[in-house]
């Protein structure tokens, strides 16, 4: 069979091209003769491809001298706790938005560790938006701010870069790293689980200001402290090496691509073309303010449910699957990362008019 156009919200699509390139060397990489799964994290050809990897991040993203950037397991349901543990630093709490189910949960983690000022919510009207910076009721004592800027179930994103007077910005990217470009200096720290658009599950990646690290809370897990990773170039214990080579392979085919503003251009036109024809029919409808709608997750929802089912069943016998809606929200889900090209989005487009037609 064919490769398939799969919106899975992640793990996601990654690029054929990278994949192509994994297999061409899956079992003996640069002619060394073994697997990049195979190599010691320690010896000078892992050592390469994971400096390498981190140099294109750096360069891509333009993250400064002062910022480390970390190779993590974990997850980001990891950072959840690791940011308290790590920057906390003998205050007594922290603040956050509430804009959906991930940041709730990075709430919900903090709580154990100390006081969450929840600057904002969006609940009252089911995360379908985002409050506005003047909506915020910031605490300047705070340890930090936390937000998601894509909430990658309710598909509404940040588009702006909060102000914080100052106080450390964390950001978890998971869903919208490396979709546009961002000025790395205005956070603290940002954290990205890399199974939306980076690469395999298993590869955490968190950028910090080195300023930040090397006060954990008492009782911190030697793994959870960011000082240890940083201090041993992320090699303190064996890292995620194949997921690092992969993320590697991303890196440098999003530098072939023009980098982030050429990326950001595609994504724009891809979600474009859905949130346009969402605006010109009753038949489907998007369920999230219209300065919030994600670049990377587009819900839409079918005015008769009833339908569901049979859109689905359609969609895939035509080669266009994960398209279920998260079940907090209904409907479909179509999440269109980088890798995602743009054919994929006119098939998809291509046949919600052909079921429209049929049904409306
Ligand atoms: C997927 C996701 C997570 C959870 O990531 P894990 O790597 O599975 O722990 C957290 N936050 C956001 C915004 C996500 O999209």
């Amino acid at each position: 069979m064919e490769r398939i156009y799969n919106f899975s919200a992640g793990p996601a699509v990654l690029p054929r091209e990278v994949l192509e390139q994994a297999r061409d060397e899956l079992v003996n990489w640069q002619g060394c003769g073994m697997s990049v799964m195979e190599m010691s994290h320690r010896g000078k050809e892992f050592m390469g491809i994971a400096a390498q990897a981190e140099s294109d991040l750096r360069e891509l993203m333009g993250i400064p001298a002062n910022y480390k950037v970390l190779f993590l397991q974990g997850g980001a349901s990891s950072q959840f706790a690791m940011v308290p543990m790590n920057l906390l630093r003998g205050k007594k709490g922290a603040d956050y938005l509430n804009t959906g189910e991930w940041s709730k949960k990075a709430i919900k983690e903090c709580k154990k560790y100390g006081a969450v000022n929840v600057v904002a919510s969006s609940e009252d009207r089911n995360f379908s938006y985002a409050p506005t910076q003047e909506q915020w009721q910031l605490d300047k004592d705070a340890a930090y701010v936390h937000y998601t800027p894509n909430e990658t179930i309710g598909g509404v994103e940040i588009f702006w870069t909060p102000q914080t007077g100052g106080v450390p910005l964390v950001a978890d990217m998971s869903s919208t790293i490396l979709s546009r470009p961002m000025d790395v200096t205005e956070y603290g720290l940002i954290y990205a689980g890399a199974q939306k658009n980076i690469g395999p599950a298993g590869l955490t990646i968190v950028i910090v200001r080195e300023d930040l690290i090397g006060e954990t809370l008492p009782g911190t897990p030697t793994m959870f402290d960011y000082k240890i990773h940083a201090d041993a170039e992320s090699m303190y214990n064996t890292p995620p090496t194949y997921g690092i080579y992969i993320a590697g392979l991303v890196f440098k085919w999003l530098k072939a691509r023009g980098g982030l503003a050429a990326m950001e251009q595609t994504n724009v036109a891809k979600a474009g073309l859905l949130y346009d024809y969402l605006d010109a029919t009753d038949f489907y409808a998007s369920p999230v303010a219209r300065e919030n709608r994600s670049r990377m997750n587009v819900p839409f929802t079918l005015s008769a449910p009833a339908l569901d089912e049979e859109f689905l069943k359609g969609a895939k016998a035509r080669g266009l699957l994960q398209l279920k809606g998260h079940r907090s929200v209904g409907g479909m889900r179509a999440s269109i990362y980088n890798a995602m090209p743009i054919e994929g989005v006119q098939a998809l487009l291509g046949y919600m008019k052909e079921f429209e037609k049929r049904h409306g």
